[in-house]
């Protein structure tokens, strides 16, 4: 078992103030996994304190962009320097199979290199020159770090979330205090001891783990915090949105998803199959942007279902650390319910379950779940509406083009949506006609640091990764010089 029972606060390991600690459980077994440090309000002041002054007297904010690249870059070094380790907690605490992990291990440290870059070619263009209409004035544009950062993230991509929130903050000047979920706060607090060996200055980064309700709570509302950054789900978005509005705190939202994958009759079998199953199978269904919607023209219809499950049986179930498994347990008893209940009401409302939706036979414990994909699913239903967070695929034919391109495009979310055509016209042409922050052509989920990553509609405010990402932790400041040396003259008529 582990013990993360401290939190990281003003470049320390300090125990909670009411020394409480929560249990974090092993989705594989459901065994006790670790004793973990519980953050309250109390300890929410002490960061968000420490990250003040770390942003209001501290060096951080105004050394060179090289100067922070470099710790950026020391970061991304020791992320890689242990890697594996990493990619192991990151099973144990999620449930995602190995290769999963060790992706978004490497991509974790990617994160912090890219930003180094960007944090470099900051110096190189300090300031952006506008061209007005009186030549009396010169006028320009800088860029300034937000200020204190409040960042909350899910479980579902633990370090990777950290990473795409921490990275761009500390490149742009900004402190932070970081609250990563209770069911996965094991990588965050082990971010925290790798940037603390990297040079880290003492408060700017701030990591505390802790409950939603209490923790999250206290920093969303939090007046001593600039920006909240907060990725999660819509109901708990509302809450932080509300926070902000309070005192007009700067925030973003990446929120949920019920994204759609139109697939023409034209596209390889086999290709669209495969993005299919990893559109809404890769890290168990768990994803923000996962292709959780398919709506198949009709005349391939019948064959990509019957590929679909013919394939889908394939998938090997198991434990994330087992060699070969594709497919682990859902992070937690609750989400677990959750998708067996979203299966049942599924079948109530009249979608035909092709295959899967049950625990496996030979995984008595543990969260598992076969991998379920359901037919003809009436598109008032909730299994077609609300995202489910969990490998539960939906599928509908189609006749028409713009019959695809409604339904795709009939849903209160708008974070991704994928096209499939050997037409690369018509792909483009439907792309450009999804309500959707992201769209991918002839594949489904594939992601680069260098690309905005964000939603439409209910989906979320702002963008992440990208110029983007790091632009949301600059604020923009105007500059206005008058040069003339004639007076401004405006009483002396
Ligand atoms: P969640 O909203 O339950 O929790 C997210 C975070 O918010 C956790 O750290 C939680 O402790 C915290 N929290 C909970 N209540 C809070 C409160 N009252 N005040 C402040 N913080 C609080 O979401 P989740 O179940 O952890 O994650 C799943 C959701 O995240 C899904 O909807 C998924 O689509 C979304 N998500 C979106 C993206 C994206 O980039 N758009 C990426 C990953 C996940």
């Amino acid at each position: 078992m582990y013990h993360y029972e401290h939190l990281y606060i003003d470049g320390q390991w300090l125990a909670p103030v009411r020394q409480g600690c929560f249990n974090s459980f092993d989705p594989c077994d459901e065994s006790l996994l670790a004793k973990v440090a519980a953050a309250s309000a109390e300890d929410v002041e002490l960061a968000v304190a420490a990250a003040r002054r770390a942003f209001d007297q501290g060096d951080w904010p105004r050394l060179s962009g090289h100067e922070r690249a470099s710790v950026l870059r020391r970061i991304a070094e020791g992320i890689r320097a242990r890697q594996d380790e990493l990619a192991i907690l990151e099973v144990r605490d999620n449930g995602k199979p190995l290769a999963e992990a060790q992706g978004d291990i490497a991509d974790a440290a990617g994160c912090f290199d890219y930003y180094a870059g960007l944090a470099e070619a900051a110096d190189a263009a300090p300031r952006q020159s506008l061209e007005v209409p009186d030549p009396r004035f010169s006028c320009w544009v800088e860029r300034e770090p937000v200020g204190v950062v409040g960042a909350i993230i899910p479980w579902n991509f633990p370090l990777l979330m950290a990473a795409w929130k921490v990275a761009p903050a500390l490149a742009a000047g900004c402190t932070l205090v970081l609250k990563p979920s209770e069911l996965t706060p094991l990588s965050a607090l082990e971010l925290a001891r790798i940037a603390h060996q990297a040079g880290l200055p003492a408060g700017v980064l701030n990591v505390l783990s802790g409950l939603g309700s209490e923790a999250g709570a206290a920093l969303a509302e939090h007046s001593g915090i600039d920006k909240l950054a907060f990725t999660g789900s819509v109901p708990t978005g509302r809450r932080i949105m509300q926070a902000a509005s309070r005192e007009i705190k700067n925030f973003s939202l990446e929120l949920g998803g019920k994204s759609p994958l139109i697939v023409f009759a034209d596209s390889d079998l086999d290709a669209a199959v495969e993005w299919i199953m990893f559109g809404i199978f890769w890290n168990q269904g768990q994803v923000c942007s996962a292709t959780s919607r398919v709506l198949v023209e009709r005349a391939l219809y019948p064959a990509l279902l019957e590929r679909l499950v013919e394939q889908t049986r394939k998938i090997r179930i198991g434990q994330g650390l087992e060699e070969g498994v594709q497919l682990g347990p859902l992070v937690s008893r609750g989400q677990l319910d959750k998708v067996l209940t979203a299966i049942a009401s599924g079948q109530q409302e009249g979608a035909r379950l092709l295959h899967g939706g049950q625990r496996p036979a030979h995984l008595e414990q543990g969260h598992y779940l076969t991998p379920a994909i359901f037919a003809d699913v009436p598109v008032a239903s909730a299994l077609w509406r609300e995202e489910i967070f969990g490998p539960v695929v939906c599928l509908r034919a189609f006749d028409r083009e713009e019959e695809a391109l409604r339904l795709a495009n009939d849903s209160v979310y708008g974070l991704a949506a994928a096209v499939m055509s050997q037409d690369l016209t018509r792909a483009e042409r439907v792309a450009r006609g999804l309500r959707a922050g992201i769209v991918w052509i002839n594949c489904s989920q594939p992601t680069f640091n260098e690309a905005p990553w964000g939603g439409y509609k209910q989906s979320g405010i702002g963008r992440e990764l990208g110029q983007w990402g790091f632009d949301s932790y600059r604020e923009v400041k105007q500059i206005t010089r008058y040069d003339s040396a004639k007076p401004w003259g405006w009483y002396q008529q």
